[in-house]
C-alpha cells in the first residue's frame, strides 16, 4: 500500500470520518499526514477487526506486522539514505498514536522495534563520538537497517530484569564479555515483547571487564538473533492487558554474537539516557490512542452508531452530555501536553523540558487508564461486553503506569527530585 492519495478514513465503530490523533487544526508536514493516514486505514481496516481474537488467544499480531511490512512502515524510521520513511520523532509518535487507537498491543510493540531504529539512528547523531566511533558505528548499524528495509526484520527491546537495571538505577544484570569478534552474552530478560516474533532482540547488557565491579557507564545495546544458540524463550503469558504483545522470557547462556551486533557503541546507552531523555517516553503514544479511542467509542455510542447496541440514542440526557464533556476535557488535557512533549524531543533539554516530558509521561498513561474508565461508566452495561473493543481498551490502558523506566511512580520521583534539587544539590 503506497500511503499517497489515500482516502479518508471511515470509523470502524461509526460510519463518519476519523479525525487525526492531533486533531484536524495542527500543523503536519505532508509527510506526516500521508503516514498518518496510512497508518489510520491500517488500524481501521485491518488491525480493529484482528484486535479482539488476538485479544483472546493472547496471540502476535502477525499478520498486521505482514501489513506495516508490506506498506514500508518497519522501516518508518530508517533514515531515507538507508530505504526507509526517514521519519523523525514526533512523526513516529504521531504514527504510533493512530496505531494504538485500534491495537494497542500493535502499536506498544511496534515501539520497541522502531525505536531500536531511531536510537541508532537519529538520536545516536546528536551524541558525542570519537570519529572513529561515529564511523564504526555507522557502518554496524547500516547492517541493521538494511535487514529492516530489505528483509523486513524486526527487532525487540528487552531491558527489564525485574530488578532496579531497568530503571536506571543499577547495572544491567544481563552481562557481556569481550571475545574474539564479538561478544559472549548470558542472562535474563523478563516482559520481552514480541518474544513469539522478533527476528532480533536489541538488549540491554553490561559488559563484564576483568577485575572491574559492573558499571552503567558500560552498558552495551546488542542485537542477538532469535536463531542464535543458547537463547531460548521461557514462561507462560496469559495477562490482564496488552495481551497480544506476548511479553515472555528470554534466558541467555553463553550466546556469541559478531561485533557488528552492536546497536550503539559501548557507552553511548549512558550518554544518551542522561542527554536524550525523551528516549523514554516512547511507549506514551500507544496509551495516547487508546485515551482517543476510549472517547470516540463513547461518542460514537451515545449517538447510537454501534452496532449491536441498538439504534437507540442516548446523547440526549444532560448527564451524558456532562460526563462526554468531562471526557474531552481530560482528553484535550493529555493531547496537549503529548503534541508539546513530542516537538520537544532533542539532546540537552532545557529542564523545564525534561520535567515537562516527565509530566507529559505521567499524564498520558496515568489519563488513559481513567478515560477508559469514564467510557464504561459512561456508556454503561453492554459497553462492557468483550464483543465490543471498550473492555479491552480498559485492561490495555492499565499496562502504562507500569512500564519502565518512566513508571508513573518515578514520573513523580524524578519531578519531585528535580524540582526541588538543582543539579550537584545535597542536604547536609
Ligand atoms: C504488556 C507489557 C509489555 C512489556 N514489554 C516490555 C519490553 O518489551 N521490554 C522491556 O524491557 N520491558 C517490557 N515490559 C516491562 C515493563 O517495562 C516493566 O519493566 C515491568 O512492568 C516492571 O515489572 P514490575 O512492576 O514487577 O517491576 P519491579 O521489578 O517490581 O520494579 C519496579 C517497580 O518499582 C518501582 N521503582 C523502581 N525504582 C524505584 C525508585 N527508585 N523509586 C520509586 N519506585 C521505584 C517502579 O515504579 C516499579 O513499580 C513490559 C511490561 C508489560 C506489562
Amino acid at each position: 500500500m503506497n500511503a499517497k492519495d489515500l482516502p479518508p478514513t471511515a470509523s470502524p465503530v461509526a460510519k463518519r470520518p476519523v479525525m487525526p490523533i492531533c486533531g484536524d487544526d495542527y500543523p503536519l508536514s505532508d509527510k506526516q499526514r500521508h503516514l498518518m493516514a496510512l497508518a489510520r486505514q491500517l488500524g481501521a481496516e485491518r488491525f480493529a477487526p484482528r484486535a479482539a481474537q488476538l485479544d483472546r488467544e493472547a496471540q502476535f499480531p502477525f499478520e498486521n506486522y505482514e501489513d506495516m511490512r508490506q506498506a514500508g512502515l518497519l522501516g518508518l524510521c530508517v533514515p531515507e539514505s538507508h530505504g526507509g520513511l526517514g521519519a523523525d520523532y514526533a512523526t513516529y509518535a504521531l504514527v504510533s498514536a493512530e496505531i494504538g487507537r485500534y491495537c494497542g498491543a500493535t502499536a506498544l510493540t511496534f515501539n520497541m522495534h522502531v525505536c531500536t531504529t531511531l536510537w541508532s539512528g537519529l538520536l545516536s547523531e546528536d551524541l558525542e563520538m570519537s570519529a572513529e566511533q561515529r564511523a564504526l558505528h555507522r557502518a554496524h548499524r547500516a547492517v541493521h537497517f538494511a535487514r529492516v528495509v530489505k528483509e523486513g526484520a524486526v527487532y525487540a527491546q528487552p531491558f527489564s530484569e525485574g530488578g532496579a537495571a531497568a530503571a536506571g538505577a543499577m547495572p544491567f544484570g544481563t552481562t557481556a564479555v569481550k571475545v574474539p569478534g564479538g561478544w559472549r552474552v548470558n542472562g535474563k530478560k523478563i516482559f520481552a515483547s514480541l518474544s513469539d516474533a522478533a527476528d532480533y532482540f536489541g538488549v540491554l547488557c553490561t559488559e563484564k571487564k576483568a577485575d572491574a565491579d559492573l558499571s552503567r557507564r558500560d552498558t552495551l545495546y546488542l542485537a542477538i538473533p532469535r536463531s542464535a544458540p543458547g537463547l531460548s524463550v521461557e514462561g507462560e503469558w496469559d495477562p490482564l492487558g496488552m495481551r497480544a504483545t506476548v511479553s515472555r522470557n528470554l534466558v541467555f547462556k553463553d550466546v556469541f554474537v559478531p561485533d557488528d551486533a552492536a546497536l550503539m557503541p559501548q557507552g553511548l546507552y549512558f550518554q544518551a539516557a542522561s542527554r536524550w531523555p525523551h528516549m523514554f517516553m516512547t511507549l506514551s503514544p500507544t496509551y495516547m490512542g487508546i485515551a482517543q479511542a476510549a472517547y470516540d467509542f463513547t461518542v460514537a455510542y451515545l449517538r447510537g452508531e454501534i452496532a449491536g447496541t441498538g439504534p437507540v440514542k442516548r446523547r440526549q440526557f444532560a448527564t451524558k452530555q456532562v460526563a462526554v464533556a468531562e471526557m474531552f476535557i481530560k482528553l484535550e488535557q493529555t493531547r496537549n501536553l503529548f503534541l508539546r512533549a513530542i516537538e520537544d524531543a532533542r539532546v540537552d533539554p532545557a529542564k523545564s523540558t525534561r520535567l515537562r516530558a516527565y509530566a507529559a509521561q505521567f499524564t498520558i498513561m496515568e489519563n488513559a487508564q481513567d478515560l477508559a474508565r469514564l467510557a464504561i461508566r459512561t456508556c454503561g452495561g453492554q459497553s462492557m461486553l468483550k464483543s465490543l473493543p471498550l473492555e479491552r481498551l480498559y485492561r490495555d490502558a492499565r499496562c502504562g503506569s507500569l512500564m519502565l523506566p518512566w513508571t508513573a511512580e518515578l514520573c513523580m520521583d524524578r519531578i519531585g527530585r528535580e524540582a526541588l534539587y538543582e543539579a550537584g544539590e545535597k542536604d547536609e
